[in-house]
């Protein structure tokens, strides 16, 4: 089976694991806080904190913001669901905004005309999830704007898109959020096994980010809200949580992050090569934004249904018989079971729905050959033959 992603792992990678694994800290050493600077460096922000997934990362990132009960949290609904999750565990209510069908990302159009429905209704959101879906950036500029105009706080899901820019300067830096998060599952650009990181510039926020990281206890007087008892104190000054990173997943992440810009090269490479090899066929490729580089997390096509006999399921089901492991990034979250109990309904976001009856992620990671994407484009072609 060919699988639509893959780490890469290399002898560097397992001689950092193996080096902490000897060390005198597998937890709350030194080689956190490095990895944290790392990524910080790398994108441009002032402070990153390291968690142990990019879902923790996005839960302390809304609570960092202050969302709570009585507050709206608004997402893409073509997004893992953790973008959405992350709302519900703050207690605030969660509600999407429709896709262009163009980027399939959240459309700042549709943003637009609902944030001017909300003001009317009193309801406008506290934090907007900017999710940049396959690494393609969102229009980031659109929803700052409107952030500032409407006042609600915003977080960059970037999840699939570390080592992507947005007119020129990296993903992360945070011209246009206050948080942006990164996860480092096995799939995604680089890895950490499970992991993830926030990036901000702002000095309150990271402070409260890696507090509620670990329990919100702390041992820094400057944050304790009463006097010392001795020198073996500690204070519990806030509800917090273990979503530390680990000193060994935090070595493999810096290793990993040498190659940051080979991997995301390599997978542009392969994303236009496949853009050669389907141009013909009955598909969309994935368009790009002329002012973006995008971390090319996903390749995702959209099969032109009306052009061809077999359906999108047979489509699919055709290709994992061939030993292609193609997948589907996302079922829309508001048709999940957990959603529609929440009230959501089928039909609520059209463009989203009309996306996921279309949409397949084809195999992209940095080691694939050009021997296998020949393999995946051959079994396409006769996928969509119906043969
Ligand atoms: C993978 C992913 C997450 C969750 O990441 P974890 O590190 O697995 O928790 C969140 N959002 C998006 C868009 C993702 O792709």
């Amino acid at each position: 089976m060919i699988p639509y992603g893959r780490q890469d792992i290399q002898p560097q990678d397992i001689d950092a694991v193996l080096e902490v694994l000897q060390s005198d800290f597998l937890t709350q050493g030194p080689a956190v806080p490095h990895f944290e600077q790392a990524v910080a460096n790398q994108v441009g922000a002032r402070h990153g904190v390291a968690v142990n997934s990019a879902t923790s990362a996005l839960h302390l990132a809304c609570l960092a913001v202050g969302l709570g009960e009585g507050d709206w949290l608004w997402t893409s609904p073509i997004t893992f669901v953790a973008s959405a999750n992350c709302g519900l565990y703050c207690r605030a209510t969660v509600d999407f905004v429709d896709i262009d069908p163009r980027t399939y990302n959240l459309c700042p159009q549709a943003l637009e005309a609902k944030l001017a429905r909300a003001e009317r209704e009193g309801r406008l959101p506290k934090v907007v999830v900017a999710v940049h879906l396959c690494g393609q950036p969102c229009d980031m500029q659109a929803i700052h704007a409107l952030s500032e105009r409407y006042g609600f706080r915003v977080v960059e899901d970037a999840s699939h898109a570390i080592g992507g820019r947005y007119r020129g300067e990296p993903i992360g830096n945070g011209r246009y959020s206050d948080i942006t998060v990164f996860s480092f599952h096995p799939v995604k650009i680089i890895t950490t096994a499970e992991g993830g990181l926030a990036v901000t510039n702002d000095d309150r926020l990271a402070e409260t980010m890696a507090l509620l990281r670990s329990h919100g206890v702390t041992r820094d007087p400057a944050l304790m809200t009463q006097e010392a008892e001795g020198p073996w104190y500690y204070q519990q000054v806030a509800l917090g949580f273990n979503y530390r990173m680990t000193e060994l997943q935090a070595a493999l992440g810096e290793s990993q992050l040498a190659r940051l810009e080979d991997y995301v090269a390599r997978r542009h490479a392969m994303a236009e090569r496949y853009d050669r090899l389907l141009a013909e066929l009955p598909l969309t490729t994935p368009w790009q934004h002329p002012d973006s580089y995008s971390g090319r997390h996903l390749y995702v096509i959209r099969l032109e249904l009306e052009a061809i006999q077999p359906s999108h399921r047979r489509v699919f089901e055709a290709l994992r018989d061939q030993g292609i492991g193609v997948n589907l990034h996302y079922i829309p979250v508001h048709t999940q079971p957990y959603y529609r109990e929440l009230g959501f309904a089928p039909g609520d976001f059209p463009e989203a729905e009309r996306y996921y009856a279309e949409a397949i992620s084809l195999p992209l990671y940095p080691t694939m050959t050009e021997t296998q994407q020949d393999e995946v484009v051959a079994a396409l072609t006769r996928a969509l033959e119906g043969a």
